[in-house]
């Protein structure tokens, strides 16, 4: 069809420009907001840009840069979880004895403002190579210890169906790895990713659980809530992987419509998880006080099923604990 003919599709919003077309920041502030292009990478897909009402609202927070992102406090780390020091080669993190992290790379279809990898993951992010992927297997394969392995990235689901399905296949022949489990937040990002293609990729034997971060209730749209039942439909169980974050779903009502959505989604929710501190991510702190306070309120109002375990990720390469 000649150009013209068809309405364009709008486009992922990556730079300061098109931010401030979108009506999603003011010209006035153009300068701070290159500063933070700058430093972190940029993306607004337009199933998520159609979501924001106002660039302060849960959805608007999450995504839209803002100043603040230059002030570093002084607790605040590059790589908050010692992602790098627990890195025993390239793509691999190894933090606990029977499970390892596997990172294909370091792309994601959008940018979280207030993620705790902001100083890895980018567009042109750490897409490892065939002999890079290679040595991962081989790792993996070496430690026998090792019983399940954790895609993430960036997000592993923007991968094609086909290079995905080459790892997922390489991963189930090892013999010591009985789980796969991929960390995504795509199908929320861009549903339209989920295609059949990429259903078929996820659908092998090897018992795969795929954990999704979502953060707010209206995240959970019709056309994402269709996206996971292709999964679902294919016997892959999701998980729900939640942020605390202020002015986000710090509330008893943000947080109790965003667990119960996850219910109607099929969606069991895993971990809420504290907020790590990386760089320029202060305005988004809550306190373990009143993140503890949000879940008591919550253990009776709602089903035991929809409630998460609240989860910090000790900074240092601790580990996690439950909170
Ligand atoms: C979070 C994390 C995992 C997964 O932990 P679960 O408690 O099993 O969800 C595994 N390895 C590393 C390095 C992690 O940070
Ligand atoms: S999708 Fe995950 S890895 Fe990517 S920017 Fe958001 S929090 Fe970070």
């Amino acid at each position: 069809m000649p150009d013209g003919f068809v309405t364009p599709k709008p486009a992922t919003i990556r730079n300061i420009g098109a931010l401030i077309e979108a009506g999603l920041a003011d010209n006035h502030t153009r300068a701070v907001l290159d500063a933070v292009a700058a430093r972190y990478a940029i993306a607004i897909p337009p199933a998520l840009a159609a979501l924001i009402t106002a660039p302060d609202d849960p959805i608007g927070l999450q995504f839209i840069p803002h100043p603040g992102e230059l002030t570093v406090a002084p607790h605040e780390l590059a790589d908050p979880v010692a992602d790098e020091a627990l890195s025993p080669i390239p793509g691999i993190v190894h933090r606990y004895p029977d499970r390892a992290l596997l990172k294909p790379l370091l792309a994601c279809p959008v940018y979280c403002r207030f993620c705790f990898r902001r100083e890895q993951v980018g567009p042109e992010g750490g897409l490892l190579t065939d002999a890079e992927l290679e040595t991962a297997f081989g790792y993996l394969g070496g430690q026998t210890g090792i019983r399940e392995v954790i895609l993430t990235g960036g997000d592993p689901l923007i991968l094609s169906p086909r290079r995905l399905s080459f790892i997922l296949n390489r991963l189930s022949k090892i013999s010591n790895i009985e789980v796969l489990r991929i960390h995504t937040r795509a199908p929320i990002a861009d549903p339209a990713l989920v295609t059949d293609a990429l259903a078929d990729a996820l659908d092998i034997k090897t018992p795969l659980f795929i954990a999704l971060h979502a953060n707010h209730s209206s995240e959970l749209t019709p056309a994402v809530q269709m996206a996971l039942e292709k999964l679902q439909r294919r016997g892959i169980p999701i998980l729900g992987q939640t942020v605390l974050l202020a002015g986000v779903n710090d509330s008893e009502a943000a947080l109790g419509e965003l667990f119960r959505a996850m219910l109607r989604a099929r969606i069991k929710p895993y971990y809420l998880h504290q907020l790590d501190a990386a760089p320029g991510t202060a305005r988004f702190h809550v306190s373990p006080e009143r993140g503890r306070e949000i879940l008591a309120n919550l253990r009776g109002k709602i089903s035991g099923t929809a409630l998460p375990t609240y989860i910090y990720d000790r900074p240092g390469g601790l580990g996690k604990i439950p909170l």
